[in-house]
């Protein structure tokens, strides 16, 4: 995948996501606390669980898929996690960071995913609340094409 950025998980951001989960009442297991640590390594990416678990092995060997699938679940249901549907059958996670929101275009020849936010289509939604008098909970935009490398 590209675009891969290595970001060292700065001890404060995972602190807080740790407490999130302790304090909806589920226990911190090693492996848990692992997949989270991982999440935030990785911040950037869009992983499958397969994909996760690759990454996840690299600090904890033992761990096992199903386990990756069932915590993934969990921490989508707390909000720590956001769970997406792109043009695939496999599900991708990413890390819910406050301020982030933001929409992706998928490239569907190499999978590529790109991130970007518009104050225009935020102006956008808001209007379309209004006008409907619709309170949105959430949304998801998502556009489908050729990334510029694979227009050629
Ligand atoms: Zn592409
Ligand atoms: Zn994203
Ligand atoms: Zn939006």
């Amino acid at each position: 995948m590209a675009g891969v950025k290595l970001i060292m998980p700065n001890s404060s951001q995972l602190e807080e996501l740790v407490e999130k989960v302790r304090n909806k009442g589920y226990k911190l297991t090693e492996q848990r606390r692992d997949i989270i640590e991982t999440l935030l390594k990785y911040c950037e990416e869009h992983f499958t669980a397969e994909e996760l678990h690759r990454r996840v092995r690299e600090i904890n060997p033992e761990i096992g898929l199903s386990t990756i699938y069932r915590n993934m679940e969990l921490l989508s249901e707390l909000g720590i996690v956001k769970k997406l549907n792109f043009a695939e059958n496999e599900a991708r996670y990413e890390l819910v960071i406050s301020g982030g929101h933001h929409h992706h275009m998928i490239c569907l020849h190499c999978g590529k995913i790109i991130e970007f936010s518009s104050d225009y289509l935020e102006k956008l939604e808001e209007g379309l609340e209004s006008s409907y008098n619709f309170e949105m909970l959430e949304h998801y935009i998502k556009l489908f094409g050729s990334c510029r490398e694979c227009q050629h």
